[in-house]
């Protein structure tokens, strides 16, 4: 409003994105990197900020040293599907501004001198929906572990199946099981991680048949949401209904993980099943 103050609004400096992180749960505000050095969980209430397969690999995998798999396996829209534009429309806009390829990616490496094959999702990638790639990028998974003798891991982040794959989403459901059902028949231990959300098809199927189900504090996790379940029964949820802790106390879970302690804990758990 002053005279004098030349300065176009286009050419003002604004503080640059991502520097600073607010907390969704209690409004803490550090900057990122404060954020990154606590493993993305908030500091002063101990909120699990999501984040994605590369901090996961970046926290478990010693050094940060990982071999990325079957990255060439890749979405093609085969049922020529449209909603707000067509899906390979918008598989090409998520490729050109993300080197993530899929919404999971598959890491092998060590976990304090212990091998894992690691799927961690990514939400970013279409709400980490389970499509046909990340069906088959875990079931190449499961082929390489049952070869290599080595246990398996699922990072879960997922709002459910691909509705733009429909039936072909729901087909990996039962294709995952069953290649679970073969690393169970050669005594490979496969755990299921679920983070917030895990949601639809992921809690339908491979995200509660680990021989550990385990999950990080205060995840949403469930089959429908709570808005649609409330409306179904017309009855008020109980508090913290569908949250890790919940569900732990109602038998779903076996242990629930910060993750802050997620790689100690992981390691004694393999080490454990090693021996
Ligand atoms: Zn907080």
């Amino acid at each position: 409003m002053k005279k004098g103050i030349t300065t176009s609004t286009a050419e003002k400096k604004e503080t640059p994105e991502g520097l600073w992180s607010k907390c969704p749960e209690c409004g803490y505000i550090c900057t990122m990197t404060e954020l990154r050095e606590n493993m993305f969980v908030c500091p002063k209430c101990t909120h699990h900020h999501r984040i994605g397969s590369a901090e996961y690999f970046e926290i478990l995998f010693d050094d940060n040293k990982y071999e990325v798999l079957f990255e060439n396996i890749r979405s093609k829209d085969f049922l020529h599907f449209t909603d707000l534009k067509s899906y390979g429309k918008r598989l090409d806009e998520i490729w050109a501004k993300t080197d993530i390829t899929d919404s999971i990616r598959i890491g092998k490496g060590t976990v304090k001198g212990l091998s894992l094959m690691v799927g961690c999702m990514d939400f970013e990638f279409i709400g980490g929906s389970l499509g046909s790639v990340m069906g088959e990028r875990i079931a190449r998974a499961i082929d390489v572990c049952i070869e290599e003798n080595i246990p398996m891991m699922i990072i879960c982040k997922s709002g459910g199946a691909r509705m733009m794959e429909s039936a072909f989403s729901l087909m990996q459901l039962a294709k995952v099981s069953g290649k679970l059902s073969q690393l169970t028949d050669k005594k490979i231990p496969y755990i299921s991680l679920q983070t917030d959300p895990s949601f639809g098809g992921i809690s339908a199927s491979f995200g509660m048949l680990g021989d550990l189900n385990i999950a990080e504090p205060g995840a949403l996790i469930g089959f429908a949401g709570p808005r649609v379940i409330k409306e179904t029964i017309k009855k008020d949820l109980p508090e913290g209904f569908q949250r890790s802790e919940f569900l732990l106390e109602h038998g779903f879970l076996d242990f629930i993980v910060p993750r802050k302690e997620l790689k100690e804990k992981l390691a004694t758990v393999l080490a454990l099943f090693k021996n």
